[in-house]
């Protein structure tokens, strides 16, 4: 069943991949695409992912929002009181403060002012970048489940999508992605660690993988959630050093705690940068607070430190308690933990959503899973409290 996106907005606005109202990749031109849900009114993700929703609830409105893998901690002081001075500044476009943000961000990664380009959230790079690069068809390889933003715009202006499958482990099958690629693969998306499923793909298996791809069709690796991952796995910008064909993603929105402030980036070669210009001017697209309060938190290690160990202490105390209760979730590298439920997703959702709580339910394979965001230990209390009296 196809349904328009504005009838279903009229009945029910509901968030998917961190956004309010809309999935990834609907909004603006794309407004008037149709939104899948199979027959049972799960909405279509992937041949391995349906999620649920309730109609006429919006998840943003339930007090404890567990649901777009936020961070509440933030935003830093320091980001704060650079959005309090800026202000005044407004009447300005953000020309300078761009530059220099661009600057700090080279600096930090090691690449040219020239490999690096901001946006409003790196959502809206992953975006401009499938427009970009898949302006002619062709197919894009990722694997399944995986974060669908990238892939749903790449499919709106005519690509396909080789989604395949993830190893037992919930880890990127590297050699299968590797064998899918042909010569109509436009970009290989590697979600590191991955949404929604947490895991990660270790460094040097990674690296290898993108330097031999790469020299084929360039790869984009989305690492937003990175500074989560504690060493686990590690970044592929250096592959961006040594000029390999690798586009890196990286977002305020996680660590920073800078989500609704909207500011993302994306290392890649030079040239990459030029193709992606054919559709938007980078950082014109921040707001001149949201650029200082980026230049202002880019600094700020203290509250990343912070941050990180407050979300690890309380990952952990979820994870004992879903072990306890008997619950196989999915050892994460991110801010959320998913695991499997023993009630159907919307009847799960419904009886979180009626005690305050946003959480995300889907079905992998044919399995309901609860996908839920690492809150205040005040939060995931509450949460686990619900958990105990709804299953
Ligand atoms: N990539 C992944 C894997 C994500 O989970 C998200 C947010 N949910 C993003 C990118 C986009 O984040 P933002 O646009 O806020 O930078």
């Amino acid at each position: 069943m196809k349904i328009n996106r504005r009838n279903l907005l009229k009945s029910s606005l509901f968030s998917l991949g961190g956004l309010l109202i809309a999935p990834p990749g609907r909004t603006g031109i794309f407004a008037d695409m149709a939104v899948t849900l199979d027959p049972a009114g799960r909405i279509f993700h992937s041949p391995l992912v349906r999620e649920y929703f309730l109609e006429g609830i919006t998840p943003a409105a339930s007090p404890i929002r567990l649901d777009s893998n936020e961070n509440p901690y933030g935003p830093p002081l320091s980001a704060r009181k650079a959005v309090a001075e800026a202000v005044a500044g407004g009447n300005r476009y953000a020309w300078q403060e761009i530059t220099t943000l661009i600057g700090q961000l080279a600096r930090k990664e090691g690449v040219g002012s020239d490999a690096i380009m901001v946006g409003p959230g790196s959502s809206d790079l992953l975006e401009r970048t499938a427009m970009a690069v898949c302006a002619h068809g062709g197919n894009v390889v990722s694997a399944d489940p995986t974060f669908m933003s990238l892939i749903r715009v790449a499919e709106s202006v005519g690509a396909t999508w080789k989604a395949i499958p993830c190893k037992s482990d919930w880890s990127h099958d590297l050699g299968a992605m590797e064998k899918a690629i042909d010569s109509n693969t436009r970009l290989v998306y590697v979600c590191n660690p991955s949404n929604p499923v947490g895991t990660v793909t270790p460094t040097g298996e990674l690296m290898d993988f993108c330097s031999r791809v790469s020299e084929k069709v360039p790869v984009f690796v989305d690492e937003a959630y990175i500074e989560l991952a504690d060493g686990a796995t590690g970044s592929m910008i250096p592959l961006v050093q040594q000029q390999k064909n690798v586009i890196v993603a990286r977002t305020f929105s996680k660590i920073m705690g800078m989500a609704g402030l909207r500011v993302g980036y994306i290392a890649s070669l030079p040239a990459t940068l030029h193709l992606l210009q054919k559709v938007t001017r980078g950082g014109f697209g921040i707001s001149y607070t949201s650029v200082l309060a980026a230049s202002a938190a880019l600094t700020d290690q203290e509250f990343q430190d912070t941050s990180k160990k407050l979300i690890t202490e309380v990952k952990t105390y979820l994870c004992d308690r879903l072990q306890e209760m008997g619950y196989a979730y999915i050892p994460s590298y991110t801010n959320f933990v998913i695991f499997p439920i023993p009630i159907a997703g919307k009847e799960f959702l419904g009886k979180m959503t009626a005690k305050g709580i946003a959480v995300r339910a889907f079905d992998i394979g044919n399995n309901p899973w609860c996908r839920v965001s690492i809150g205040t230990m005040d939060e995931i209390k509450q949460f686990v409290a619900a958990l105990k009296s709804i299953t």
